[in-house]
């Protein structure tokens, strides 16, 4: 095998794996190419979270069989959540063109153990390519929690925590690289530490990457609103490289529905828990996932998610229909919404969220931001303020990687548009 191609669907924890896949890959000698058919192997990291990306990879094995059968080649390698629950149908609709199935639920290592094996490369030393300013680090893998409409504890398995040294060891040296930012990444990132005897995980981890020179931004993904502590925000306030961004996803804003989706906590835990980062962080952005149409949400049930969006504000929302994931408690509930329900409803919602998002946005204009410049392309650089927020920077004076202080000049839903001094 001579060339590879890697497409990833889903979450930053697969981003971040693909990337893992793809420096094995090029130290094994592989050469990476754009297209399927220019390439030996595909290796396909798949998402089960939403029907539609399922939908999606099973359509790209599909063409891969077609290819296959053509010029034989390329071979697919299938990994990831779809990998772990839906090994034979992905071998039934790829046939002799799928070569390996890897559950996500195995460790990366092992994983990329099985891939050596599979390309039959021996002796491969790892050869780590830091490209960008910003990275991910998986902290966490898995899930405990079994909210009753989700995939992940079935597809990613029950929670494992890197421990803090390896965790610390890999950003000192993406900082010796020149990364600035790290994006700390779990499904429930709270929980880091736990099923290993730390106490206080995330947060002493937080407070020891606050510590490492060149890193100068630090994010994660994703808190849990039931697990996240008043305790926690106060210690997040003494952090000098801690971003003001705070994803909490809600999913609902009714409390029935709450309690059917299992999440552990009410909606007025929830706004209290808003309110005390809000009055801790005044400049902090705040987005959300949001699920319509779950099953059994009467009008009035969906009304208390809406009136819940329209008292926090939040910056932006995720927001997705109800989509029974096979497996998962709700998928077999009694009193699914209809598909025209669950759309009315989303829509309804987008254009709420619309609204409340160009107003914040267009709160910029006039006022300075620090943008870290992540591309430069056509007269134009592009980069993330503190509060997450995608800007454009009109010139290419500065460089990737590079901190410039820009003063907002217009805004949209998605953007601030800005000029550097
Ligand atoms: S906490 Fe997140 S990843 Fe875990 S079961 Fe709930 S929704 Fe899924």
């Amino acid at each position: 095998m001579k060339t590879f191609k890697i497409v990833t669907y889903g979450c930053q924890i697969n981003e971040y794996e693909s990337e893992k896949f793809r420096e094995f890959l090029i130290s094994a000698g592989l050469k990476e190419v754009k297209e399927e058919r220019d390439a030996d192997l595909v290796l396909l990291n798949s998402c089960a979270v939403r029907e539609k990306s399922e939908l999606k990879l099973i359509s790209r094995i599909g063409y891969i069989r077609k290819l296959f059968n053509k010029y034989g080649k390329p071979l697919s390698v299938v990994t990831g959540c779809v990998a772990t629950v839906k090994e034979r149908e992905i071998r039934r609709v790829g046939q002799k063109s799928v070569g390996l199935v890897m559950k996500g639920t195995r460790s990366l290592k092992e994983r990329i153990n099985e891939l050596k094996e599979f390309i039959g490369i021996e002796n491969v030393v790892l050869k780590p390519e830091v490209k960008g300013v910003f990275a991910y680090v998986p902290i966490i893998f898995g899930c405990n929690n079994f909210c009753t409409y989700c995939i992940v504890p079935f597809t990613k398995g029950r929670e494992r925590s890197r421990t803090k040294e390896e965790i610390l060891n890999e950003i000192r040296t993406l900082a010796e690289n020149g990364t600035k930012e790290v994006v700390l990444l779990g499904q429930n990132i709270n929980h880091y530490g736990r099923d290993i005897g730390y106490k206080d995980g995330f947060i002493e981890l937080l407070e020891a990457v606050d510590k490492i020179s060149g890193i100068e931004r630090i994010r994660y993904l994703t808190p849990h609103p039931a697990d996240f502590t008043f305790q926690d925000i106060e210690r997040m306030r003494e952090l000098e490289k801690l971003c003001p961004h705070f994803h909490l996803p809600v999913q609902s804003g009714n409390n029935r529905i709450l309690k059917l989706m299992k999440r552990g906590y009410t909606r007025e835990q929830y706004v209290s828990l808003v309110n005390h980062i809000k009055n801790l962080f005044p400049e902090a952005s705040i987005t959300t996932d949001i699920i319509v149409g779950f099953p059994t949400e009467t009008d009035d049930e969906y009304l208390d998610t809406k009136r819940l969006v329209e008292e926090v504000k939040f910056d932006k929302i995720f927001l997705a229909k109800f989509s029974p994931r096979p497996g998962t408690v709700a998928a077999k509930m009694e009193g699914q919404i209809p598909e025209e329900i669950k759309k009315l409803r989303q829509n309804e919602l987008l254009s709420i969220e619309n609204t409340i998002s160009l107003k914040k946005n267009r709160s910029y204009i006039g006022k300075y931001t620090e943008v870290l410049v992540e591309t430069v392309k056509e007269g134009e650089m592009l980069g993330r303020n503190p509060q997450d927020k995608l800007v454009i920077i009109k010139g290419e004076g500065k460089h990737v990687g590079e901190f410039v202080r820009v003063k907002i000049t217009d805004a949209d839903m998605m953007h601030l548009r800005g000029v550097y001094e």
